[in-house]
């Protein structure tokens, strides 16, 4: 098993290497579902290609028709130009112009691959008593091929009890496990407001409406609502534009505004929605101009169930120790598409800490990288945490 294991490290490192020189953004994850599927079908997986464009699903059958677990991994890249930082240039940096894996699925994709090595040969010395599916899903990054891959049935093709995902974590120390009961990662919104009034000279603000004005007081007012009326509901809401104008002696007609909402609860979400439309539109009325405001959905939050926690938790306590864990961690405010899956069957989301990185270097920059020491714990985590779950299932934890 530890040479085994040490032997699907290597593999998976080459795999990663290779994936992080060739990134590709959603949903044209050709090259990289080519190679998740090649790969799996070496290992004696039943491959399903197809599902949400380039998604793939790898499927070790079960002996009997006992629970069965899922198990995801996201593939695509950020449209973001690899820059490492001088002196850490490295052989396998994107060969991709202005794409790059800056968020780390390059080693997600690489670490569900190494598990799926130890997993096959330990599959055919003895089958699990349910299937063991593998999810290797595109277009994470804002583009909900998560969503996709539910709207296209893959838990009516693939059902499964529990499911399961893990995502590189900065900052953390290298190795080390994180996870928490409840929402892990927030729900994320966007909205486009305007407001409209009449436009007039600016030394006469008396002949017309003042949008600018009644925009920031807008902006003042929704900020009260995060900070006065929910003192404890975490939640963030962000104004990201503004664009109001281009002269210095006219008042506008319009404002146009755009903006975030990241909230933990789906209720609190429902309730703030609610809020910044009366909000907007009371500002509205008092002042005499018009306003509209229209709502992207994002992605849900990603709220971690207790059941599917606890075996997560029991797994990295046994390969991590009460010192690798950290439990609970501070949930983050940016989102993850993970969140339509759990909305369709319990799971855990689970950080794997990245280490500190080329200074505190984040996810989503263009200096980033996954860091290879970490690939061993992961690949053992995918495979204990299989373990774990057909002991506990045929009940013999
Ligand atoms: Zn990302
Ligand atoms: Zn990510």
């Amino acid at each position: 098993m530890v040479a085994s294991i040490q032997e699907a490290v290597g593999r998976a490192r080459d795999i990663r290497h290779d994936i992080h020189a060739h990134p590709e953004l959603a949903f044209q994850e050709r090259r990289t579902s080519e190679i998740v599927s090649r790969r799996l079908q070496e290992l004696d997986f039943q491959v399903h290609t197809g599902l949400a464009r380039t998604g793939v699903v790898g499927l070790l059958p079960g002996k009997n028709r006992g629970p069965s677990i899922g198990l995801r991994a996201d593939m695509d890249a950020l449209p973001i130009e690899e820059r490492p930082t001088p002196g850490k240039e490295k052989p396998y940096i994107s060969t991709h112009r202005g794409t790059m894996h800056a968020c780390g699925h390059d080693g997600h994709t690489s670490m569900l691959l190494g598990a799926a090595e130890i997993l096959a040969r330990r599959w055919k010395e003895n089958p699990f008593s349910g299937d063991v599916v593998l999810i290797f899903q595109p277009a994470e990054e804002n583009e909900g091929g998560g969503k996709e891959m539910v709207q296209q049935g893959l838990f009516q093709k693939f059902p499964v009890k529990q499911i399961f995902a893990l995502h590189n974590w900065p900052g953390m120390p290298a190795g080390s496990i994180g996870l928490c009961d409840g929402p892990i990662m927030a729900a994320y919104d966007r909205f486009d407001l305007t407001v409209l009034g009449e436009g007039c000279h600016a030394a006469m603000p008396q002949f017309g409406d003042d949008v600018i004005l009644v925009a920031s007081e807008m902006i003042q007012s929704l900020q009260k609502l995060t900070s006065r009326n929910h003192p404890f509901e975490p939640s963030v809401l962000s104004i990201t534009r503004f664009h109001a104008g281009d002269a210095y002696n006219v008042l506008p007609a319009t404002a146009e505004l755009a903006g975030t909402l990241r909230t933990f609860d789906p209720s609190h979400r429902e309730r703030l929605i609610r809020e910044i439309e009366r909000t907007v539109h009371g500002l509205a009325g008092a002042n005499g101009v018009q306003a509209s405001i229209e709502w992207k959905e994002g992605y849900p939050a990603t709220i971690n169930e207790k059941e599917a926690t606890a075996l997560a938790r029991r797994t990295a306590l046994q390969l991590v120790g009460p010192q690798g864990l950290v439990d609970p961690v501070q949930p983050s405010t940016g989102s993850e598409d993970f969140g339509y899956m759990l909305q369709s069957v319990p799971g855990c989301y689970a950080w794997i800490g990245n280490g500190p990185g080329e200074g505190g270097c984040l996810l989503h920059n263009p200096a980033y990288d996954f860091n290879d020491e970490i690939l061993e714990t992961g690949i053992r985590y995918w495979v204990q945490l299989v373990e774990n779950f057909f002991a506990e299932q045929e009940g013999n934890p």
